[in-house]
């Protein structure tokens, strides 16, 4: 007797966990990548350039990592990533509604901070604060924030690269937070700690007003 269920071909959609296949990403850099997320050299190892349906990202796949993952069905999976060109940052209104970008949400109106969220399927999944000062040149990145389930993918850390890349001139500086979670992904990023607030950010006029 045929299994009804075997009609459908295969588990229902979602069986897997929806976001069970997420790839980790990285800033999309100028030209070819020359090492993979475990540092092999994808020149000596191989490589093969895919695209990410779920992100619609281009993406990037080492083969020797395919090799160990393959060998290892429990290793953490990084063989693939896929870039995120972290200079397209959409405006709210007009963000693709689809797959993985970056919105842009300047600051109100007399305020100096702003966000920058990362959105799949125009579902926010992290988001950056930061406050910059154009009389000082400084930009404060005041917090970065990943949704638990969707860390360890480098979202917060793109998005950390596409905050200083709003102004990549100016001297940028990030308080150390308390939270042990917060603290070892802040530790990880080279920017210096928080010092003074600027005179303008000291008399800045609250956000809700
Ligand atoms: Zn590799
Ligand atoms: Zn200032």
């Amino acid at each position: 007797m045929t299994d009804p269920t075997s009609i459908v071909g295969g588990p229902p959609s979602g069986a897997r966990g929806e976001y069970g296949d997420l790839i980790p990403i990285r800033p999309a850099s100028t030209g070819k990548p020359v090492v993979c997320l475990r540092g092999h050299r994808l020149e000596l190892g191989g490589m093969t350039a895919t695209y990410n349906h779920r992100y619609r990202l281009h993406a990037t796949l080492c083969e020797t990592c395919r090799t160990l993952e393959t060998c290892s069905p429990n290793a953490r999976r990084r063989a693939e990533w896929a870039h995120l060109d972290i200079t397209r940052q959409h405006p709210a209104d007009t963000a693709p509604t689809g797959g993985l970008v970056l919105v842009a949400l300047p600051p109100a109106v007399g305020a100096m901070t702003g966000h920058i969220e990362l959105r799949l399927d125009a579902v926010t999944v992290g988001a950056a604060t930061l406050t910059c000062c154009l009389s000082c040149r400084t930009g404060s990145l005041d917090d970065v924030h990943v949704v638990p389930e969707r860390r360890r993918l480098g979202y917060g850390r793109t998005l950390v690269t596409a905050a200083l890349a709003r102004a990549p001139a100016y001297t940028w500086t990030a308080p150390v937070p308390a939270s042990t979670t917060g603290r070892a992904f802040r530790t990880r990023i080279e920017v210096p700690r928080a010092g003074a607030v600027c005179p303008h950010r000291a008399h800045e006029s609250p956000e809700c007003n």
